[in-house]
C-alpha cells in the first residue's frame, strides 16, 4: 500500500470500514515493518477478535475490529496483566508505531501563511486560536517577541526528555513550537478487556498517567497541553488542524479529540480555512477508548442526544454500561479524568 493510498482511503472513509469486510480493518493497515515479533508475552496468532478463550460470561467491552491504524505493528491480542489496585486481570495489548495517517501543518513559517491552532493562555486560561497574523499580533501587544522584521515566524522545534508529556520550557520569549516526529518510535498499549469502575477518580497528569486514552486510529488522547506562558516567557506548542502533535521524541497524541475537533473548532470561532480534513467528524459513536478500558464517545449517544448526566470525568452509566463522551465545544475537549482500573502499563514506548 502506498501512502496517497492510505490518504485517500482515510479521507474518504475516515473511521468506517475503509475496505470491504471490516474485519480486514487492522490488517488491511498492517504496516510494511514486520515487527509481528510478539511483544512482551503476547499471545501468539496474528488478528484475534477479541474471543480466545473467554471463560467470563461478560462480553469484552473493547472492540479492535473499530480500529483503524495506519501504522500496526502488530494486532489486538489478550494477555495477562496486572491493573492498578494490584488485582489480575486481562488486557487487549496492540503495538503501534508513531506514525499518523496525515499531520499538519502546525507552526507557519511567516506571518502571512497560515497554519494550525494552539492555545494561548496569558491569563493562565487556555483560549484556542488558529496559528495566523492576528494570534503573533496578539502576543507581540502581549510584550512577546514571536515575528521578526521580515515576518518571519520564530519556529523553534522544541527538545526534551523522553516523551510522556515532558518538553523543557520555554526559553525564548517568543516561539512557535513544532517537534520533530519520530517514526520509529513503537508505542504498546495494555488496556483492559473488562472495564471495571475503582470507586475513585484518577486524574490524569503528566508524569504519572499523561494519557487519558486511546484514539481509533491508535494514538494516545492528551488533555491540555503545557502551558504556553510561564516565567515571563512564551512558546506555544503548535496543533494541526485535527488537533494532534508530535511529543519531542515521543508519541503524536491528540490535544483535541480528532473525530470532534471541526466541532470544536468551530465552536471557538477558528477562521474557517483552518480545519480537520484528515479525519471524519463523528459525534454519536465510539471514538476511542479510555485507558481503563471504558469506552469514549463522541458528544452525544447512539440516539443523537447530548447526554445531560455525565459525571466529573464526563462519563455516565447508560446503554448497557459506562463510558465516556468528550465535549463538541470545550478546548481542549478530551477527558481529563478516569473513573476505571487502569493496567500499570497503559502505554509503553518501544
Ligand atoms: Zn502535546
Ligand atoms: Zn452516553
Amino acid at each position: 500500500m502506498t501512502y496517497s493510498k492510505k490518504i485517500t482511503c482515510l479521507a474518504l472513509l475516515a473511521f468506517t470500514a475503509c475496505g470491504t469486510a471490516g474485519d480486514e480493518s487492522t490488517t488491511d493497515s498492517a504496516s510494511t515493518t514486520d515487527s509481528a515479533s510478539a511483544s512482551d508475552g503476547a499471545t501468539e496468532g496474528g488478528a484475534t477478535d477479541g474471543e480466545t478463550g473467554d471463560t467470563g460470561a461478560t462480553p469484552d467491552v473493547l472492540d479492535p475490529a473499530l480500529f483503524h491504524i495506519f501504522a500496526l505493528v502488530s494486532d489486538f491480542t489478550k494477555v495477562d496483566c496486572t491493573l492498578t489496585d494490584g488485582s489480575s486481570s486481562t488486557c487487549y495489548t496492540v503495538t503501534v508505531r508513531n506514525e499518523p495517517a496525515q499531520w499538519g501543518p502546525g507552526c507557519p513559517s511567516t506571518d502571512s501563511e497560515v497554519g494550525g491552532v494552539g492555545f494561548y493562555d496569558p491569563d493562565g486560561v487556555p483560549v484556542l486560536y488558529a496559528l495566523d497574523a492576528e494570534l503573533w499580533a496578539l502576543m507581540e501587544a502581549d510584550g512577546f517577541d514571536i515575528v521578526d522584521d521580515q515576518g518571519n515566524v520564530n519556529v523553534v522545534a522544541p527538545t526534551g526528555p523522553p516523551g510522556m508529556g515532558g518538553g523543557d520550557p520555554p526559553v525564548t520569549n517568543g516561539a512557535c513550537l513544532d517537534a520533530e516526529l519520530v517514526d520509529t518510535l513503537e508505542m504498546t498499549y495494555f488496556i483492559p478487556a473488562k472495564p471495571a469502575l475503582s470507586g475513585s477518580t484518577t486524574q490524569v497528569a503528566v508524569p504519572a498517567v499523561p494519557y487519558s486514552g486511546i484514539s481509533l486510529d491508535g494514538l494516545p488522547l492528551a488533555p491540555a497541553p503545557p502551558p504556553t506562558v510561564m516565567g515571563g516567557m512564551a512558546a506555544l506548542p503548535a496543533l494541526d488542524p485535527c488537533g494532534g502533535h508530535p511529543e519531542p521524541d515521543g508519541p503524536f497524541h491528540w490535544h483535541l479529540t480528532p473525530q470532534e475537533s471541526n466541532h470544536v473548532l468551530d465552536a471557538n470561532g477558528i477562521r474557517d480555512d483552518v480545519r480537520c480534513g484528515a479525519i471524519e467528524q463523528v459525534s454519536d459513536a465510539v471514538i476511542g477508548y479510555g485507558a481503563d478500558g471504558f469506552p469514549i464517545y463522541g458528544s452525544q449517544d447512539p440516539d443523537g442526544t447530548t447526554p445531560g448526566d455525565l459525571d466529573e470525568c464526563h462519563g455516565h452509566d447508560a446503554l448497557g454500561g459506562y463510558h465516556y463522551h468528550v465535549s463538541a465545544t470545550d478546548a481542549p475537549n478530551n477527558i481529563t479524568c478516569l473513573k476505571g482500573l487502569l493496567a500499570t502499563n497503559f502505554l509503553v514506548r518501544k
